[in-house]
């Protein structure tokens, strides 16, 4: 490790910042307000705060739906259990297999193994860190019944891409859009989630509107919609007067109260990926004149997070260095996103899925899940090739400033050492 020059906070030196910056995880970095305390004081008073006797969760749905072009939306507890709701509504059997990425939240892989399938990991584009078709391509087999893509930090994916590489072998393509919301694909500017057969969404605390956990799955196939939504509610048909249960289903409800602060949520969306946007366009312009730092392609991007591709032979460290250097500057970043890929996490290298059996992922036809499966996501996480900068949509030109200060400061040491 080269030594740091002293006028980096790093080695001692003032930092570019001192104030915190607005963040996900209190109240100057979201727009959490009167609406939302409206809204939930007006369940509370209603006595209704289950979905199955409350109106608050079937309208989020029919505004979610409405807000996307589409048929059908289905409300559920978390954004894993939307992507749970897409698989299960695909059926797939024991053994059948998932493509998917290894660069995501565990949220997007989960439910591949809740239902007993095997993710299988295709290898991801360097400068978007989202599945590269080549890939997919390449690691379909007959038993291939889906692709998982995720729009990384709200960058799109080529979902027309896939969508016709899923059409062509008979798969679902599910678009994974919990970091995407508003994202526009290429080439026609399609909202990412309408690309797919399904897409999912989260509403977690950090995603770009919140009701603290929740999830929604929308689709326009009639079929997988009234799949998904009898599996989020132990597949029992309310539409008729029997109780039974068509299927294996689970919990998977909305509360009311969730609902209907994402109303409150849904209608601050659109303002939301302006602001994101509009200071996300002034940092990629800052740090164009920087070699070795890529921003994300701005077209479509709704930034989740500011990611920036490192090429360490010109930027002179890699992605961790960088984050590193710049938390201790007072500005919020971290290096690769996660700290391995999916498949190097004990679930996948030690099997631990139902007691010892290590189903589904015993099974002969399941991959191995080693270093070196998808070596451009690996160079992404462990490698250095990625820098993630915390976005937010109350960010000041003056927070913008900062951080373009704080990105020079550290690329002048780091290539002039
Ligand atoms: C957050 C997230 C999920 C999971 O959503 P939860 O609401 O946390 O369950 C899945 N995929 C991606 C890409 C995410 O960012």
């Amino acid at each position: 490790m080269p030594k740091s020059p002293a006028s980096l906070a790093l080695a001692g030196g003032p930092p570019v910042r001192t104030q915190p910056f607005p963040s996900v995880s209190g109240p100057a970095g979201r727009t959490l307000g009167d609406e939302e305390v409206a809204a939930v004081t007006r369940v509370v008073r209603s006595g209704k705060l289950n979905s199955t006797v409350g109106t608050e969760t079937a309208e989020f749905e029919q505004e979610f739906a409405d807000y996307y072009g589409v048929p059908h939306a289905v409300a559920s507890s978390s954004g894993t259990s939307a992507i749970h709701l897409a698989v299960a509504a695909v059926d797939p059997d024991p053994g059948d297999e998932i493509i998917t990425t290894c660069l995501s939240d565990a949220g997007t892989v989960l439910p591949i193994l809740a239902q007993n399938a095997i993710p299988v990991f295709a290898d991801v584009d360097p400068l978007t860190g989202n599945l590269d078709p080549a890939s997919v391509r390449a690691r379909i087999t007959a038993r291939t019944k889906a692709i998982i893509v995720v729009h990384l930090f709200g960058i799109p994916a080529p979902v027309a891409e896939l969508r016709q590489i899923a059409d062509a072998h008979g798969v679902v393509l599910i678009e994974d859009c919990a970091q995407a919301y508003l994202t526009r694909c290429a080439p026609d500017g399609a909202l990412a989630g309408t690309v797919g057969h399904i897409g999912c969404f989260s509403l977690q605390q950090s995603k770009h509107i919140t009701a603290g956990d929740g999830g929604i799955t929308i689709t326009a196939d009639n079929a997988l919609a009234r799949r998904a939504r009898l599996f989020a509610d132990k597949a029992w048909p309310r539409d008729t007067d029997e109780r039974t249960h068509l299927f294996l289903g689970l919990n998977y409800r909305m509360t009311e109260l969730q609902a209907a602060v994402a109303r409150a949520q849904l209608g601050k969306l659109a303002g939301v990926v302006e602001d994101r946007r509009k200071s996300a366009d002034a940092l990629t312009a800052a740090i164009a004149p920087l070699p070795g730092l890529t921003a994300a392609p701005p077209d479509g991007t709704s930034y989740w997070q500011f990611p920036v591709f490192i090429d360490e032979s010109l930027a002179g460290d890699n992605g961790h260095g960088y984050a590193e250097a710049l938390v201790a500057e007072g500005i919020p970043a971290s290096g690769g996103y996660i700290q391995r890929p999916l498949y190097l996490t004990p679930l996948f290298t030690e099997l631990r899925t139902y007691g010892d059996s290590g189903f589904p992922l015993s099974m002969p036809t399941a991959p191995r899940y080693v270093a070196g499966l998808c070596p451009r996501a690996e160079e992404l996480i462990i490698g250095g090739g990625l820098l993630v900068i915390s976005w937010n949509e109350r960010y000041t030109a003056d927070d913008v400033a900062d951080i373009a200060a704080a990105l020079r400061k550290v690329h002048t040491a780091f290539t002039s050492r």
